[in-house]
């Protein structure tokens, strides 16, 4: 533990009511890098360890796993069949010919095609091909304290393989060898092969890292630990798994779903409406914010800390490019008519997501960037779009007897969960396109509320332990959990 850091460890909490920049200390000087304490990698060893079952432990995991399907399923065939209601039996007698038409939809409509295969797969390779031999900048990772704290080495090159991509998909589209229309009409049979794609990698990577040894975390439960995976950074060549699958298979199928939603109305309306393209550009927002920031990615606690079960595999296979974009499959069965907003309305929405996303990037840029410079990192990577407000010049924060630096300036001086709130928002806007005349595309925000919450809880729990005091002091200092004033 160096001199400075026992130091400002032993100080008392500050009063409650002193302002963040009293507490912090200042960084007038130029950044320099952290030490992590002895105390600190005592820790890191016990937050390594498997100490309680999260989600509910082996029945609650076996119930998501296979209660997650079941409903994607069923809220694709209320919105493909009925008019976006949710359907149910009408008496107990009923129970048997309901779930036989469930059955009939999904066996006629969603069964895991040759076509799907082939447009899901080939996407699939195509982005790993791409990620494998695409130049990118060369960005390092936080210390992994399971690999004795050295650094891995991440090829950011989301950016140029997603532009790769657009113009690969608009050529395929213009000399009509594949058409961009088909992946939206294939909906259903692209879901269950996404589905049979996240299985099976959840399965292989676990039996991989129980065969070679390269576990971390492990309870002993086969399920849970299937679940919550057994290994944290696999990697194939120069690819990592994790981020590649995190940045490449999720949101580029999110985005091309509502460039397919857009296609279609063009070509059956002679125009798209400015709900769909709504979704085309939060979906490119989003999809260009993960490329374009890919090197921050790497600070993000999915890539430190969560391993690659089935939980984050399941969600990037199958979950969010299937069940976060519902509006465009509501659009894409119903009449403009039913879904038309007076003028002012998109004038609010359309200013709320780039509100939103503004905070949703500087906010993850500032901390990315901060933790960054804890780690003797200067100078910084110019994609586009940089916001402005992405650096915090002269940051203020808590020196923590562990080593690390918290961040209490930008927006992280008036909430602990700026991103977290930032992108709820979009989340509820991408349901909200849509209006009242259904509630499944609501499906998003009220699940990833629902996750931001259990993760806020289960993040905090292990910063609590990791920082001990300081993050008492931290709290003290940034009360707010998400909303300043609110929560
Ligand atoms: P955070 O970016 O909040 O990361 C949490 C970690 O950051 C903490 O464990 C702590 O780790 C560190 N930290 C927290 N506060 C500070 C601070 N003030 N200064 C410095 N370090 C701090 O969240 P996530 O990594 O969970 O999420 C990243 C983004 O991904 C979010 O915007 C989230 O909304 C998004 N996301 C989106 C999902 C989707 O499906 N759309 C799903 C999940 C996430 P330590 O101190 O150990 O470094």
């Amino acid at each position: 533990m160096t001199a400075n850091v026992s130091t400002l460890a032993s100080e008392p909490p500050p009063p409650p009511s002193s302002s963040h920049m009293g507490n912090a200390k200042k960084d007038d000087s130029k950044p320099n890098v952290i030490v992590i304490s002895d105390a600190g990698k005592a820790i890191d060893r016990k937050l390594d360890q498997h100490s309680t079952y999260e989600f509910g432990g082996p029945w609650g995991v076996t119930a998501i796993m296979t209660g997650f399907p079941l409903l994607m399923y069923y809220l694709w065939i209320c919105l493909w069949f009925y008019d976006g209601k949710l359907v149910f039996p009408k008496s107990l007698g009923d129970l048997q010919p309901f779930l036989g038409r469930i059955w009939g939809h999904v066996r006629e409509d969603a069964y895991p095609s040759a076509y799907a295969w082939k447009v899901y797969g080939g996407n699939i390779i195509f982005q790993l091909v791409l990620a494998w031999i695409m130049p990118g900048h060369m960005q390092e990772g936080l210390p992994v304290p399971s690999l004795g704290y050295k650094k891995l080495v991440y090829n950011c090159n989301a950016l140029g393989c997603f532009y790769a991509t657009l113009v690969t998909a608009f050529l395929l589209h213009y000399t009509h060898t594949f058409r961009l229309t088909e992946i939206l009409a294939n909906f259903g049979h692209l879901m269950s092969v996404g589905m049979i794609v996240g299985f099976s990698v959840s399965f292989g990577t676990y039996f991989y890292g129980v065969a070679t040894g390269d576990t971390i975390r492990m309870s002993g439960n086969f399920v849970y630990d299937v679940f919550m995976g057994a290994v944290l950074n696999p990697r194939i060549g120069p690819i990592d798994l994790k981020m590649w699958a995190e940045v490449r298979v999720p949101w580029v199928i999110v985005f091309f779903l509502s460039v397919s939603g857009g296609c279609k109305q063009y070509e059956e309306l002679g125009y798209v409406t400015p709900n769909m393209a709504f979704m085309i550009l939060a979906t490119l927002l989003y999809i260009n914010a993960c490329a374009k920031g890919e090197e921050c990615i790497p600070q993000t606690w999915d890539m430190y800390h969560e391993k690659w079960g089935f939980m984050v595999i399941f969600w990037n296979f199958a979950g969010v490019p299937f069940s976060y974009i519902y509006s465009i499959v509501y659009m894409a069965r119903q009449d403009p008519s039913k879904y038309r907003f007076p003028t002012p309305v998109y004038i609010i929405m359309f200013t709320t997501l780039l509100t939103a996303y503004f905070i949703f990037d500087t906010a993850m840029s500032q901390k990315s960037r901060f933790k960054m410079q804890t780690q003797g990192i200067t100078t910084f990577r110019k994609s586009f779009p940089q916001l402005p407000w992405s650096i915090v010049q002269n940051p203020t924060y808590i020196q923590t007897a562990h080593g690390n630096r918290l961040l209490t300036s930008g927006w992280w001086a008036y909430s602990r969960k700026p991103n977290y709130v930032a992108d709820w928002t979009m989340s509820f806007l991408w349901g909200a396109i849509i209006g009242t005349n259904s509630i499944i595309p609501y499906f998003y925000s009220v699940f990833f509320i629902t996750v931001l919450i259990h993760r806020t809880s289960r993040d905090f729990e292990r910063c609590a332990i990791k920082y001990g005091k300081d993050w008492d002091r931290y709290c003290q200092v940034v009360k707010w959990k998400f909303v300043p004033g609110v929560y």
